[in-house]
């Protein structure tokens, strides 16, 4: 895949953001201005319960919107080999991004005269030579260890953990992984947070207005009894139903007096907020699951993925694909003096070169916290201290041979 044509994570990516900026805009109208200040305030004369709500909510909401935008913004820079950053790609939006982005650091093209010349020990090819990339115009870019190349931003990024279709940018470690986290645990509680003063009107208008759907004899003639209402399925029927008797119920019945209207007479936008409120922390609480079981092997979404397709191009028989997709690697390792050149050394099967041990471990070199540095990580991700020890041994054991 060279990077070009259609790419269905792009036309996802496009689409999503917008529709979670539609959907903040409405939960944020119905919560602070419909129930706070028309409902609570207005109606009920509520001053400091409303004022807590709306205080709180914000303060949950504006980390998780700083987080999102963040990573949405999030903009790729060139570090040179005295460690000084120049933006990747300049364009007619890099103030904002300056402003509120990550910053995606990418190593230097070459890489540094050590690894040139064998000095250090590092992740390389078969061969011993520094690993390297070829797709879009990387154009033989060097590859430090954890880089990978993201077909959607069609460059390479160091510590890739995957293309975000929900941010439409590269969540990386350590660099916006933190962020990342922060936001999906943040969102559930916003939810929450958010909505929970509404749930018992939200509640009682759903019901109300399920009792309606049910009752109404114009709507099971038009609706209920009607060959089509199943072409959709069932969620469909119940779904559309559901939306046609909130909007044929009856004005005169006001379940309260209120001077929002979402909350004199049963609607159907807040229950719909709801649910997908429920739904977006559902997904977000699974998406925090699963990446914080990933970290806590030492694994990024990446190779979780890259091992998934490998045993599928081993069942398949793809011998290709399973050469690219194989999760050995190999290690140059320095004999002796500078001048003794070294050997390439091969992780075996079950070796985890990079898991740290423990999940804390992990997590700290994925968060970029100490004893880890954001700088070293960048071109030098640290090693299992058994895989290190155990191919240095290999290496002085064919050394010694070779003597
Ligand atoms: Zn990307
Ligand atoms: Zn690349």
């Amino acid at each position: 895949m060279a990077g070009t044509g259609f790419r269905v994570n792009q036309v996802i990516g496009r689409l999503v953001p917008v529709l979670l900026l539609i959907y903040v805009g409405f939960a944020y109208h119905l919560v602070i201005y419909e129930h706070a200040y028309k409902h609570q305030f207005l109606t009920h004369n509520l001053w400091l319960y409303p004022l807590v709500h709306v205080f709180a909510t914000h303060l949950v909401f504006l980390p998780a919107l700083f987080a999102y935008l963040s990573i949405f913004l999030a903009y790729g820079v060139d570090v040179d080999s005295q460690g000084e950053t120049r933006e990747a790609r300049p364009s007619p939006v890099s103030p904002l991004r300056r402003l509120i982005g990550a910053r995606l650091p990418r190593p230097t093209f070459e890489p540094p005269p050590d690894i040139v010349r064998g000095h250090v020990l590092y992740e390389c090819d078969a061969e011993g030579n520094p690993l390297r990339c070829w797709r879009d115009d990387c154009q033989g870019r060097w590859k430090p260890p954890r880089t990978r190349h993201c077909g959607d931003c069609r460059t390479c990024r160091a510590g890739l953990d995957h293309h975000c279709p929900w941010f439409d940018a590269d969540v990386c470690a350590p660099t916006t992984m933190t962020l990342f986290l922060g936001f999906l645990a943040l969102v559930p509680i916003l939810c929450l947070l958010a909505f929970a003063p509404l749930l018992p009107t939200v509640w009682s208008h759903t019901t109300s207005i399920w009792r309606w759907a049910n009752e109404s004899e114009a709507l099971r003639a038009s609706w209920w009894s009607r060959k089509k209402s199943w072409i959709g399925g069932p969620m469909y029927r119940w779904i559309i139903g559901f939306y046609l008797a909130a909007r044929s119920y009856p004005a005169e019945v006001e379940a309260e007096s209120s001077k929002s209207i979402y909350f004199s007479s049963p609607n159907a936008r807040p229950a719909l907020l709801v649910l997908l409120a429920a739904g977006l922390s559902s997904v977000t609480i699974g998406l925090l699951f699963f990446t914080l079981l990933n970290l806590a092997k030492g694994e990024l979404t990446i190779d979780t993925q890259r091992r998934k397709s490998y045993r599928k191009a081993m069942v398949s028989g793809d011998a290709a694909a399973a050469a690219r997709l194989a999760p050995t690697r190999h290690f140059w390792i320095p004999l002796g003096d500078e001048s003794d050149g070294g050997v390439v050394v091969s992780t075996l099967p079950e070796e985890q070169s990079y898991d740290l041990g423990s999940f804390w471990e992990n997590m700290k070199a994925f968060l970029g916290w100490p004893p880890y540095s954001r700088d070293v990580l960048l071109t030098n991700w640290p090693i299992a201290k058994g895989v290190k020890e155990r191919m240095l041994k290999e290496a002085q054991a064919r050394s010694r041979k070779n003597n």
